[in-house]
């Protein structure tokens, strides 16, 4: 017969903000049990080299996410990996039913799905992911000093990462499919005047290119959208900033959202417009998208469902 399974705090999510919830929930005593989802550890798990986790000047992503894992059920959170396919937020306690038959209730639920970089699909950008294809200049900027790199995108955040890559890039292509940018005029302004940048307007990408050993990308193949005519840019790095995608299926018809498809909070807490269900992490986030600061947000989604908690009783 399929387990039903009550915790006072449900954990949605293993990135950096569900973990963090985990510790700071398990050491409240709340006995938590997180949900790992498809992608246990969250984002991380898919780069290389984390230069920006305070304490650590070198961690590999994958191995952090292994210890922030190991911490979270030292202090006693339980870890289950399961896939939650449907949650009722309608009434207390809440309800999330697994991949595995599992029924979990919880008089508090933190949400800490993350969201997905959009990718363009093709199998050239798979391939080099990781290599030279990149969707975070934050984080993999530094590795293009003194070589030339393409970013992919017409929004903020494309503009965004094509500046922040000409502090290390000697020269920045941006690529965008039509004639005009989505992103804030300021932004555009500052794109424009910068020396280091140049726009590569109405285009495509349709290929990326690159060696095999060492694997890294060495240009990209552009197609101009009315002519169809290609060209190929060379470039060490390939930023693909065609937005993020937060994971918000489970709620999107039952919290209030924002931007699109991010979780809304309350300013300055974890709050969600149901009481007792908080959101940390890249889910509510679209502009930090940090390591750091998604697990500054699952610390504060913790204290505040303890809050809460307490508040019940
Ligand atoms: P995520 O890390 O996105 O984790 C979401 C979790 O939710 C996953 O475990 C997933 O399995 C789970 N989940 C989703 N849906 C369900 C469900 N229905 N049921 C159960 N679980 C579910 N940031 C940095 O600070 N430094 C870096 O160097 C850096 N490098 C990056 C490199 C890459 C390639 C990428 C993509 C991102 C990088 N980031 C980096 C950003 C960072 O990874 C994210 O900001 C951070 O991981 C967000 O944490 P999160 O906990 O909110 O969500
Ligand atoms: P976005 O605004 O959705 O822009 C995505 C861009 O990628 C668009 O220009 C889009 O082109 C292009 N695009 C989408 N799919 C594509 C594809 N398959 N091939 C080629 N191009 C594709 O996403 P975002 O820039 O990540 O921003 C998301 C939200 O975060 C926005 O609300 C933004 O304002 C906000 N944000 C704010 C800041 C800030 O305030 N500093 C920073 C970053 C993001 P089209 O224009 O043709 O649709």
């Amino acid at each position: 017969m399929a387990e039903t399974r009550h915790s006072k705090i449900l954990i949605i999510g293993s990135g950096p903000a569900g973990y963090t919830a985990a510790v700071y929930a398990a050491r409240a005593m709340t006995n938590p049990i997180l949900v790992q989802g498809l992608q246990p550890g969250g984002q991380l798990t898919i780069t290389t080299e984390v230069e920006n986790w305070p304490g650590d000047t070198h961690v590999q992503g994958p191995d952090l996410m292994v210890r922030m894992e190991e911490h979270a059920k030292a202090m006693g959170a339980e870890v289950i990996s399961d896939y939650i396919s449907s949650l009722d937020l309608s009434k207390r306690p809440f309800t999330a039913k697994a991949d595995s038959g599992t029924t979990f209730t919880a008089d508090a639920v933190i949400l800490a799905t993350g969201a997905q970089a959009k990718w363009l699909g093709l199998p050239s950008e798979e391939k080099f992911k990781g290599f030279g294809v990149s969707a975070c200049a934050t984080c993999d900027g530094f590795f293009y000093r003194g070589k030339e790199v393409v970013v992919i995108g017409g929004g903020n955040t494309a503009v965004e990462e094509a500046l922040f890559l000409t502090n290390f890039a000697t020269k920045v292509t941006l690529i965008h499919r039509r004639d005009s940018l989505r992103a804030e005029k300021i932004m555009q302004d500052r794109l424009f005047k910068h020396p280091k940048v140049e726009v590569l307007w109405n285009h495509s990408v349709e290929e990326v290119l690159g060696d095999e050993t060492p694997r890294g990308v060495t240009a990209v193949r552009a197609k101009h959208v009315e002519t169809g005519e290609t060209t190929d840019i060379p470039c060490a790095g390939f930023f693909v900033a065609i937005g993020h995608a937060p994971a918000s299926e489970l709620v999107k018809d039952q919290l209030e959202l924002h931007n699109g498809a991010y979780v809304k909070v309350k300013p300055g807490s974890t709050q969600t417009s149901i009481p007792g269900v908080f959101a940390a992490g890249d889910l509510t986030d679209h502009v930090y998208r940090q390591a750091v600061t998604s697990a500054g947000m699952g610390c504060m989604a913790a204290l505040d469902a303890e809050r809460f908690l307490a508040e019940q009783e």
